[in-house]
Protein backbone atom coordinates (compact mmCIF):
# COMPACT_ATOMS: atom_id res chain seq x y z
CA UNK A 1 0.00 0.00 0.00
CA UNK A 2 3.08 2.34 0.88
CA UNK A 3 4.62 1.50 -2.44
CA UNK A 4 1.80 2.44 -4.35
CA UNK A 5 1.49 5.87 -2.98
CA UNK A 6 5.24 6.30 -3.36
CA UNK A 7 4.94 6.20 -7.35
CA UNK A 8 1.59 8.16 -7.38
CA UNK A 9 3.76 10.95 -6.13
CA UNK A 10 6.72 10.49 -7.96
CA UNK A 11 4.44 10.58 -11.01
CA UNK A 12 2.94 13.55 -10.01
CA UNK A 13 6.30 15.36 -10.15
CA UNK A 14 7.05 13.79 -13.62
CA UNK A 15 3.92 15.84 -14.35
CA UNK A 16 4.95 19.12 -12.81
CA UNK A 17 8.11 18.71 -15.08
CA UNK A 18 6.70 18.50 -18.34
CA UNK A 19 4.74 21.09 -17.21
CA UNK A 20 7.74 23.38 -16.57
CA UNK A 21 9.25 22.00 -20.26
CA UNK A 22 6.09 22.64 -21.62
CA UNK A 23 6.20 26.67 -20.39
CA UNK A 24 9.48 27.69 -20.89
CA UNK A 25 9.53 25.88 -24.51
CA UNK A 26 6.68 28.17 -24.93
CA UNK A 27 7.46 31.15 -27.69
CA UNK A 28 7.86 34.69 -26.46
CA UNK A 29 5.15 36.61 -27.43
CA UNK A 30 4.59 40.37 -28.68
CA UNK A 31 1.74 42.66 -27.45
CA UNK A 32 0.69 45.38 -29.47
CA UNK A 33 -2.13 48.17 -29.25
CA UNK A 34 -5.65 46.85 -29.81
CA UNK A 35 -6.54 50.44 -31.45
CA UNK A 36 -3.34 50.95 -33.93
CA UNK A 37 -1.87 47.77 -33.75
CA UNK A 38 1.39 49.95 -32.39
CA UNK A 39 4.10 47.28 -30.73
CA UNK A 40 5.10 50.51 -29.18
CA UNK A 41 2.71 50.02 -26.06
CA UNK A 42 4.29 49.50 -22.33
CA UNK A 43 2.46 48.76 -18.78
CA UNK A 44 1.69 52.41 -17.41
CA UNK A 45 3.75 53.16 -14.44
CA UNK A 46 1.10 55.62 -12.85
CA UNK A 47 1.84 55.58 -9.31
CA UNK A 48 -2.23 54.82 -8.73
CA UNK A 49 -0.91 51.37 -10.23
CA UNK A 50 -2.53 49.54 -7.27
CA UNK A 51 -5.83 50.94 -7.93
CA UNK A 52 -5.77 49.88 -11.71
CA UNK A 53 -3.97 46.70 -11.60
CA UNK A 54 -3.14 46.63 -15.46
CA UNK A 55 -3.40 49.69 -17.84
CA UNK A 56 -1.19 49.92 -20.85
CA UNK A 57 -0.07 52.87 -22.78
CA UNK A 58 0.20 53.43 -26.45
CA UNK A 59 2.94 55.55 -27.26
CA UNK A 60 1.96 55.57 -30.88
CA UNK A 61 -1.74 56.89 -30.58
CA UNK A 62 -2.25 57.15 -26.63
CA UNK A 63 -4.50 54.33 -26.29
CA UNK A 64 -5.01 53.56 -22.58
CA UNK A 65 -6.40 50.69 -21.15
CA UNK A 66 -5.89 47.27 -19.96
CA UNK A 67 -6.28 45.69 -23.46
CA UNK A 68 -3.82 44.52 -25.53
CA UNK A 69 -2.95 42.68 -28.74
CA UNK A 70 -0.92 39.44 -27.79
CA UNK A 71 0.73 37.66 -30.63
CA UNK A 72 3.25 34.77 -30.97
CA UNK A 73 6.65 35.78 -32.15
CA UNK A 74 6.71 34.65 -36.31
CA UNK A 75 9.31 32.08 -36.15
ZN1 LIG B 1 -1.92 52.82 -30.41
Amino acid sequence: MIKRKVRVKLKLLQDMKEVFKTLSRRRPTKIYCPRCRSPKIHLSSSLDYWLTPKKYVCENCGYTGPIILELEKEA
